[in-house]
């Protein structure tokens, strides 16, 4: 194909901004799909994806646009991954692309994803066309937004294109700005070959599919490629594109994206961001900008029922064929029995995984803390150096005597917000141990900056922060290196019996506060029993804090009795069912609810 006629480009948006209605009605407009295969959503394809409104994994769509012009383009249409949590795979997205258009909501005006997003585009040297959506809504305020994108970000917005993808408002005049203002892509068809991989999938038929850029040479059918940082060959035996619906070309020239396959079983062999070429006379240096992505979050997953062990060894299994970047080993804990630690990217993508496993397998979990990963610096003992480890589990914390020095990971957070909600995200930045460095105001809203530890962002930062705003502030990070820090080991006991599920990583200086706030949870969260039941947090031997259970008078379970037959039948069912999702500690049980609900700070 000829390289003047290739458009590449992505989308970039703010959660629900209507990115991917957008895309639906460029493929619909340019005739990808008839009405009737149109279904409500044809770019979010994973249920989790549609009810939330995330895309998760890269799509990318082939669109045969004939433009004013009379020519007739191959438009290359990405959908990335809006979260922050996929960063890499966002970024290798975009490094794919030329462009981008900037979706934002005429009413709601542009949010800290936009901004996180468009200056990534901005990295790329990307020409980036402003498209303001939304336009149909009686709240919408197009020019108050294009003064928005020029103030905040700093783009010229005089040639932003208005539209409603709902009404179908503006399509035409979108694919028209993709053709007049975003470059065709550069390359030459006589070089060896190189093409970035941009993404990769299990697909049950066709086992790892590869979504890949060329960028030099060709990648062509029965040819032999070589995965340049992998360092794996294989043979590819398809080439196509999506236009949704796949389709088989047989070849793919430079500045074209497109899908191969090659007989992988395993995503692992096709990791995002490495170079492919061609086994014999290929090109001798990789693209730039591989790197390997390490889980920063991390979290111990059991069955309820500890007989479901197996079934979720099998599931995180299958899940993991999908998703390099998710890792796992098996743990047991004392109290939990056998389950697995699990890494993430962030905790969108732990909810992600978490929710698969009980939706989609319907498993019964238990989830214990999340944690980030610490740098301990061990000091000399007699038999060994100094040295230093990793740690991301509370159970592997070291003997405090051999701990010199302890790193933590800090990020940089990013927060917009009206006005009236300044106040109590300061506040609430300011007890999660943040470091203010930036505040400005545009236009009746905050923009604020806070460098904070990953560790008091993992439990429910996000969550108290939209409901301190009612939902209105918006939030991004990205990780900014370890710094040290005075960090414990806090132990819940319960009737005297440390809960390793419950064990924590604490700041020093916050330890008393959160052990009582979590002794004070418990005791609300675990039922009253027979007799008195000490609750406790301690550090080493010293207890921090502390809170009891009373004991249950005999008079309350006299009252189940009696009454009504079937009603009694109901109410002991019931009590069956709760009785298994309750955890043995000693001789207290301990509701599953629990082990979550006592880790929210209040
Ligand atoms: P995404 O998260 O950016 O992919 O956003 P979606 O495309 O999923 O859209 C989010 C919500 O906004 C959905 O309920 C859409 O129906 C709605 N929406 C998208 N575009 C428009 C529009 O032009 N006008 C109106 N009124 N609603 C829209
Ligand atoms: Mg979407």
């Amino acid at each position: 194909t000829d390289l003047s006629k290739i458009r590449n480009f992505s989308i970039i948006a703010h959660i629900d901004h209507g990115k991917s209605t957008l895309a639906d009605r460029l493929i619909q407009f340019t005739g990808g799909l008839t009405a009737r295969e149109m279904s409500a959503q044809v770019l979010d394809n994973m249920d989790i994806e549609k009810e939330r409104g995330i895309t998760i994994k890269a799509q990318t769509v082939r669109l045969n646009y004939t433009a004013k012009d009379g020519e007739t383009y191959q438009l290359n249409l990405m959908d990335t991954p809006g979260h922050v949590d996929f960063a890499y795979e966002v970024s290798r997205s975009l490094a794919a692309c030329e462009g981008a258009l900037l979706v934002v909501d005429a009413a709601q005006g542009v949010e800290a994803q936009t901004l996180a997003n468009v200056y990534q585009s901005i990295d790329h040297d990307h020409e980036i066309v402003p498209v303001i959506n939304k336009i149909d809504l009686p709240a919408a305020e197009p020019e108050k937004v294009r003064n928005e994108i020029e103030e905040i970000i700093g783009l010229d917005a005089s040639d932003a294109v208005l539209a409603s993808a709902k009404s179908g408002i503006g399509i035409e005049d979108v694919l028209e700005a993709v053709v007049t203002r975003i470059p065709p892509p550069k390359g030459r068809i006589d070089a060896p070959l190189t093409a970035s991989l941009v993404d990769s999938w299990y697909d049950p038929y066709l086992g790892v599919v590869i979504l890949v850029r060329v960028i030099d040479g060709k990648l062509t059918k029965g040819l032999n490629i070589r995965f340049m940082q992998g360092g794996t060959q294989h043979l590819v035996d398809r080439v196509g594109c999506f236009t949704p619906k796949r389709t088989d070309l047989g070849e793919l020239g430079p500045g074209e994206i497109g899908f191969i396959t090659a007989q992988i079983k395993e995503v692992e062999q096709a990791r995002v961001g490495d170079t492919i070429t061609t086994v014999k006379n290929g090109a001798t240096e990789a693209l730039p900008g591989y790197k390997e992505v390490q889980p920063v979050v991390f979290c111990g997953l059991f069955p309820v029922d500890a007989a479901d062990f197996e079934k979720l060894r099998e599931s995180i299994g299958k899940l993991r064929l999908n998703d390099a970047s998710f890792s796992y080993e098996m743990e047991s804990s004392a109290a939990l029995g056998f389950g697995f630690r699990c890494g993430f990217l962030g905790l969108l993508h732990l909810e992600i995984i978490q929710e698969r496993l009980s939706r989609e397998y319907d498993l019964d979990l238990i989830t214990t803390a999340p944690s980030v990963v610490y740098r301990i610096h061990l000091g000399h003992t007699k038999m060994e150096d100094a040295k230093v480890i990793d740690i991301h589990n509370p159970a592997d914390w070291p003997d405090v005597n051999r701990i010199e020095v302890i790193e933590e990971p800090w990020i940089k957070a990013v927060i917009y917000t009206p006005d009236e909600y300044l106040g109590s995200i300061l506040k609430l930045c300011q007890d999660r141990r943040g470091i203010q460095t930036e505040l400005t105001y545009v236009g009746g809203r905050a923009q604020v900056t806070y460098e904070l530890p990953l560790n008091e962002v993992v439990f429910d930062f996000y969550d108290r922060l939209k409901s301190i705003s009612r939902g209105y502030a918006s939030f991004d990070y990205e990780q900014i290196g370890l710094r040290e820090g005075d960090l414990v080991k806090m132990n819940i006991l319960v009737n005297a019996e440390a809960v390793d599920a419950l064990s924590l990583i604490v700041h020093r200086h916050v330890a008393e506060e959160r052990g009582r706030g979590m002794c004070e949870r418990l005791k609300d969260l675990i039922p009253r029993h027979l007799f008195k039941i000490p609750i406790q947090a301690a550090i080493g031997g010293k207890v921090i804090a502390r809170e009891t259970i009373a004991a249950m008078r005999k008079d309350v379970t006299a009252k189940c009795y009696g009454g009504d037959i079937s009603r009694k039948k109901k109410l002991l069912d019931k009590q069956k069912k709760g009785k298994a999702r309750m955890r043995e500690y000693g001789n207290v049980s301990i509701p599953q609810e629990a082990f979550i609900a006592a880790l929210r700070m209040g």
